[in-house]
C-alpha cells in the first residue's frame, strides 16, 4: 500500500506507529555512537550509559528496579525465556499451566514442550473470556513449575485479575509469569503491588520499533539464561546489546507513562463511540468479551452472516487496516482459537473483526470507519445470502 493514500489504522494490537520522539532518540546510536558497551574506552562507556538510561526508563514504566529488567529481542523471546527458566531451575517440576487464549508465543511453546515430554495444561475460559480462578487453584500441583497467563488478551482486550492469580499461585507454591505485552501503556503496571515473578513486554506495541522486548525477573526469582553467550545483561541474556533499540524502548516507555491517561480517557471514548454506534447501526452484530473487564482500546465484534476475511479485504480497499484475530494467523482460515475457547461457534468466530485503537487515532478516523462499514457489511450480507443463518 502506498503510504501517501489516506490510511486509517485500527490495528494497534498488532503493532504501533513508531513515535517520532522514539526515532529521534535512536538516531545518534545509528550514526555516530556505534561503540560496543563492553569496551574499555570512553567511546564504549557513552554507549553503556545510554543502555543504563534505557533500562531505568523501562523499569520505571512497571515500577521495577533496573537490575530486574533483562532486554530480549521481542515479547515472544521474553515469554519463552520465563518458561525455560522456570523449568530449568526446577528440574523436578515438569508441569506448566497456561490458558487456552494465549498469544501464539505461549500456545506454540506449550505444544512444543508437550512434544518434548513436559505436561502443559491449557485452562479453558468462560464465555465472556474470563478465567475460573477456582479451577486454576485446583489445577496447581506440587510438580507445577510455572503458571503463565496473559494480563490482557490481544484479540478481545479481556483483562485477567493478575493480582488475584499471583496470590493463588504463590499460596500453592508455584511461580507466576504474565505476558503483559498488551497492557503496557494502556493500564498501570506496578510490580511492587502485583507480585508476579516474571513479566514480558514488547516495545513495538508501545510506539517503538519491532525487535526489542524485555523480561522483568523479580529479584530472587529463579533464573537461568535462554540465550547463552557473552556476559551481557548481567549474564542473563547473551548477545551484544541492541543499543539503538534499547534507547528507543526507553523513550517509548517514558511516553507510554505520559500517555496512560489519554489512552484511558480519549482513546477509550473513541473506542466506545465506535463500538456503540456500530452495534446501534448494524443489525445482527454482537460484541465478544463484552461482560469482562477490557482494555480501553480494543473492540471485537461479530457480524453475523459475514466472512470476516472478505470484510478485511473490502476494508483494505477503503484504506482501513483491521484484523480478524492474532496477526500471526492472518492468511489462515482457522477460526480464532481465542473466540473458539470462549465458546463461539466457528461461523461466528469467522465473522469477527478486531478493531484496536491507539494514540494516533482521531475522531475523524472513527467517523470515516463509521461511514464505510455499514454499506460494506450490507453488501457482504446480500452478496452471499446462503451463509446467513
Ligand atoms: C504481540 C504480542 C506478543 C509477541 O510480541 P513480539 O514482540 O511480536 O514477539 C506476545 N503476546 C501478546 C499478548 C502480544 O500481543
Amino acid at each position: 500500500m502506498n503510504q501517501s493514500e489516506p490510511f486509517y489504522y485500527f490495528d494497534n494490537n498488532a503493532t504501533t506507529r513508531i513515535a517520532p520522539e522514539v526515532t529521534e532518540s535512536m538516531m545518534p546510536f545509528l550514526t555516530d555512537l556505534w561503540g560496543n558497551a563492553s569496551s574499555a574506552y570512553r567511546f564504549g562507556a557513552d554507549v553503556a550509559r545510554a543502555i543504563r538510561r534505557g533500562r531505568e526508563r523501562v523499569a520505571e514504566l512497571v515500577n521495577a528496579e533496573p537490575e530486574e529488567i533483562v532486554f530480549t529481542s521481542c515479547g515472544t523471546e521474553s515469554n519463552n525465556a520465563a518458561w525455560q527458566a522456570a523449568l530449568l531451575t526446577q528440574p523436578n517440576r515438569r508441569h506448566i499451566i497456561t490458558t487456552a487464549v494465549e498469544h501464539s508465543a505461549n500456545m506454540k511453546f506449550g505444544e512444543h514442550l508437550q512434544r518434548r515430554g513436559y505436561e502443559v495444561t491449557f485452562l479453558p475460559v468462560e464465555p465472556d473470556g474470563s478465567l475460573d480462578l477456582h479451577l486454576l487453584e485446583k489445577t496447581i500441583r506440587p510438580e507445577t513449575a510455572l503458571v503463565s497467563t496473559m494480563w490482557a488478551n490481544n484479540e478481545t482486550g479481556v483483562v485477567f485479575p493478575i493480582e488475584e492469580i499471583t496470590a493463588i499461585c504463590h499460596s500453592r507454591g508455584a511461580l507466576f509469569h504474565t505476558d503483559a505485552v498488551q497492557v503496557a501503556g494502556k493500564l498501570p503496571i506496578d510490580v511492587r503491588l502485583t507480585h508476579v515473578d516474571y513479566l514480558s513486554l514488547s516495545a513495538h506495541k508501545l510506539h517503538a520499533p519491532k525487535g526489542i522486548g524485555c523480561l522483568f525477573v523479580r529479584r530472587g526469582a529463579p533464573y537461568t539464561p535462554y540465550v547463552v553467550g557473552g556476559g551481557q545483561e548481567r549474564g542473563q541474556r547473551g548477545g551484544t546489546e541492541n543499543v539503538p533499540y534499547i534507547v528507543g524502548f526507553g523513550t517509548a516507555a517514558d511516553l507510554a507513562a505520559k500517555h496512560l491517561n489519554d489512552e484511558n480517557t480519549r482513546v477509550r471514548a473513541l473506542r466506545d463511540r465506535l463500538e456503540n454506534t456500530i452495534l446501534q447501526k448494524i443489525p445482527r452484530t454482537s460484541r465478544n468479551g463484552a461482560k469482562a473487564l477490557r482494555l480501553p482500546n480494543t473492540c471485537n465484534l461479530a457480524f453475523h452472516g459475514v466472512e470476516a476475511e472478505a470484510l478485511l479485504l473490502m476494508l483494505d480497499q477503503a484504506g482501513i487496516c483491521a484484523a480478524t484475530g492474532s496477526a500471526c494467523k492472518t492468511g489462515s482460515i482457522e477460526p480464532s482459537h481465542v473466540l473458539t475457547a470462549m465458546g463461539l461457534p466457528a461461523t461466528l468466530a469467522k465473522a469477527s473483526l478486531r478493531l484496536s485503537l491507539g494514540l494516533y487515532n482521531t475522531d475523524a478516523d472513527v467517523d470515516y470507519l463509521l461511514e464505510k462499514l455499514p454499506p460494506i457489511i450490507a453488501r457482504l450480507r446480500d452478496e452471499d445470502v446462503s451463509v446467513i443463518e
